[in-house]
């Protein structure tokens, strides 16, 4: 058992328990935080394979829960249900001195955030995140949001947990797709800030993909090490939180084409082509040798992820910039994109030109 310590600075510090067993023994840990009773925001699908365990282990040290599940998927990212569970906990009856629990995957944590964030002007919750995902990227840094029809993640707060409780152990009822969709963001971090963590990966770790639960302890736990560092340094994305998006121009461009249907391209699955395409960019531009964004490629694609466009679809080269333009992350007249100089040496650029990248979109396939 790893205990990771985030904040210190901006925010209240808080610790990440990552660990095989933890749910078994959530009550206890949680209990400082609550007084007799909690409502657990789960949704369906997580609530029938977990909640159970949670509330037996809540209801060993005297303390009463509640599930309060959503329908799975991103469509519960929404004012409705965000209504819908704002009305369950006003009539569960709980006060400004209680606690919700996350139990799920980022769409709940983001969710049950929000509603913290919210609920009686703001009050404590604890994610117990269930997803690879969740584990290593949304539970922690404090970041709530629900969509709205023009665009995902546009209404929402920043919103500490008082804790985060990573088991290992729920990740083995994960679908392997889901699993190697959050094993994009674990290179994603080695790629950004820690090139032995990224070979690490490439080689021996990479049994965590396939589910090898050490493996997989180690990747989350240095996972979060690295969003704790960034975050605790800037937690509103004044400047090196924005490296975390290393993979997300590129990566969100292809999945608003393809209108986010899960089918089509995985989040994770997005952002693992998209790390491709910043390193082939980087590499294009001078900045990196090629044979960097190449062994990038390799470690990706052994994986199981995507690391060319021609995977993912055909685009129009002009409609992807567009969405890169549109993108929030764009200042000025420049495009704002994550390169690196290496492995483990990402750095945010300000002033890439459209036409620059419109011809490396060409040469990546795009029409
Ligand atoms: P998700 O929450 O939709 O979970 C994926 C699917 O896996 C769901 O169907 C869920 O029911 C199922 N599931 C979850 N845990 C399971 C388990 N242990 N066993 C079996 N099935 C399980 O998706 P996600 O990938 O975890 O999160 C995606 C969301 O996270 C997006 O909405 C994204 O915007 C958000 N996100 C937020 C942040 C942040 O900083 N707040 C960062 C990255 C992503």
């Amino acid at each position: 058992m790893n205990v990771v310590s985030v904040g210190g600075g901006a925010f209240q510090p808080y610790d990440v328990v990552v660990g095989r067993g933890l749910l078994a023994g959530a009550g206890q840990r949680i209990a400082p935080f609550v007084r007799g009773r909690t409502a657990i925001v789960s949704d369906e699908t997580v609530a029938a394979l977990h909640g159970p365990a949670l509330q037996v282990s809540l209801q060993a040290v005297g303390i009463r829960s509640e599930i309060i599940a959503v329908p799975p998927g991103e469509a519960s990212k929404s004012f409705a249900e965000l209504e819908r569970l704002m009305d369950r906990l006003l009539s569960f009856g709980l006060d400004r001195k209680d606690a919700i629990v996350a139990l799920g995957g980022g769409v709940v944590g983001d969710l049950a955030g929000l509603a913290a964030a919210l609920y009686m002007r703001g009050i404590d919750f604890i994610q117990v995140p269930t997803t690879l995902l969740a584990q290593v990227d949304s539970s922690v840094g404090g970041k709530t949001a629900i969509d709205t029809p023009r665009g995902k993640n546009l209404v929402g707060a920043f919103h500490q947990p008082r804790l985060v409780l990573a088991d290992i152990d729920v990740l083995s009822t994960l679908p392997e797709r889901q699993l190697r969709s959050g094993w994009a963001e674990v290179l994603k971090h080695g790629l950004i800030c820690d090139a032995d963590f990224f070979n690490w990966l490439g080689g021996e770790g990479g049994a965590g993909v396939r589910g090898d639960p050490a493996a997989l302890e180690g990747a989350v736990v240095r996972s979060v090490e690295i969003k704790a560092a960034v975050v605790g340094a800037d937690e509103k994305e004044a400047g090196r939180r924005a490296l975390l998006n290393l993979g997300h121009t590129f990566g969100h461009a292809i999945e608003a084409e393809l209108g986010f249907e899960e089918a089509a391209l995985a989040h994770g699955e997005a952002v693992a082509l998209g790390c491709c395409m910043a390193f082939r960019y980087s590499a294009r531009q001078g900045l990196c040798d090629p044979a960097i964004a190449a062994r990038v490629e390799a470690v990706i694609a052994a994986a199981g992820l995507p690391t060319r466009l021609a995977e993912a679809g055909q685009f129009a080269a002009s409609n992807l910039l567009a969405r890169m333009a549109g993108d929030k992350k764009a200042e000025g007249g420049g495009l704002t994109l994550i390169l690196a100089r290496g492995i483990g040496e990402a750095f945010v650029s300000k002033t890439e030109t459209p036409e620059t990248v419109l011809a490396f979109l060409k040469e990546e396939g795009a029409a």
